[in-house]
């Protein structure tokens, strides 16, 4: 189900990250869209930029992270250029993150009450809450993650819970403030491997059944492909393709998409026979033309050494950055 305009738009976002010798160009003319009820995919290998571009939205970026340049709306709202206060109301009432690590996003010295009360208070500013109601909301988004004994888990500390427990309450906290955005950024990396397929399915359900929008970031392709309506493929800080995701993973365009789909895990079929040269990207000097031709199994033109691909679209809503598909070619 998708609305007119977006809900969410980033345009040519520049993001850079400095030290004290270095700057990484971390994202460079990065731009993605939302619409309202849509669930989009972001997918890349690890250190593309991906959470990066999650926390950009939000604001939330390291002290060592600049945004500068493009434009980040949220409906009507410029997010770089809003105050201080409406940004802070966004966070708080419509755009909710749940963060790669649940035991990091959870102090260990207050129990789950104490953290989810907090939340709740701050996403509910409303001066006829009692602390039995926030009590009854934080019980009521514990049931809707399907934890079981929700009293008990409310009054332990993360230590005392599981991994896949920890996620759960996160993601309880984070469906808080998402009134209408979910970012989920690989939300079951730290988690036991036989439960992230049940923890993705879980965050699918939920934002079904509030109606929420979803940016989900996850290196699991097959998930990706069944909870999504439109992914961005993203490498080296840009986005490579961009396509509905039955078309994407049916007929990938971009070289990149095309091994990282050779490349992926698959349970019944044959094993593993080529692999994406592994050359990672120097941030403070990356490749000049294309940022993936020094892996790119085309990349030896002279086209793709000296100039960066812009995005081109093959036909409406499918978007590729590369030279292949160039006028011309
Ligand atoms: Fe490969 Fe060239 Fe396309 Fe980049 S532009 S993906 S190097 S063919």
């Amino acid at each position: 189900m998708q609305g007119a305009g977006p809900l969410l738009s980033v345009k040519n976002l520049y993001v850079k990250y400095k030290s004290y010798w270095y700057t990484y160009h971390v994202l460079d003319d990065v731009s993605i869209n939302v619409k309202l009820g849509e669930k989009v995919g972001l997918i890349g290998e690890s250190g593309a930029g991906k959470t990066t571009l999650l926390k950009s939205i939000l604001r939330v970026l390291p002290t060592q992270g600049k945004i500068t340049g493009g434009e980040i709306f949220y409906k009507d709202v410029d997010l770089l250029r809003c105050s201080k206060q409406r940004l802070l109301e966004i966070r708080r009432k419509n755009v909710g993150m749940i963060f790669q690590d649940p035991l990091a996003a959870l102090n260990p010295v207050f129990t789950v009450k104490d953290q989810m009360l907090e939340v709740l208070r701050y996403a509910n500013e409303r001066a006829d809450m009692n602390k039995s109601d926030l009590i009854n909301m934080a019980l009521d988004l514990l049931r809707d993650t399907l934890i079981p004994d929700p009293e008990r888990v409310l009054n332990s500390y993360p230590f005392q819970l599981s991994g896949g427990m920890r996620q759960r309450i996160v993601i309880a906290m984070a469906l808080a403030s998402a009134r209408e955005l979910l970012l989920a950024d690989e939300p079951t990396t730290n988690i036991d491997v036989t439960i992230q397929a049940q923890i993705l399915k879980l965050i699918g359900d939920l934002v079904e059944k509030k109606g929420l929008s979803m940016i989900l970031v996850s290196h699991a392709l097959g998930l990706v492909r069944k909870m999504t309506d439109r992914v961005y493929v993203m490498y080296g800080g840009n986005i490579a393709e961009e396509a509905p995701t039955s078309k994407l993973f049916n007929e990938p365009l971009h070289p990149y998409m095309q091994l990282l789909l050779k490349t992926a895990p698959k349970l019944v079929e044959s094993p593993l026979t080529e692999g994406i040269k592994s050359i990672p990207i120097d941030y403070r000097n990356p490749p000049t033309g294309c940022v993936f031709h020094p892996r790119c199994p085309y990349g030896d033109q002279e086209v793709c050494r000296k100039v960066k691909p812009p995005p081109i679209e093959v036909e409406k809503g499918r978007f590729v950055r590369c030279h292949l598909y160039g006028s011309g070619s």
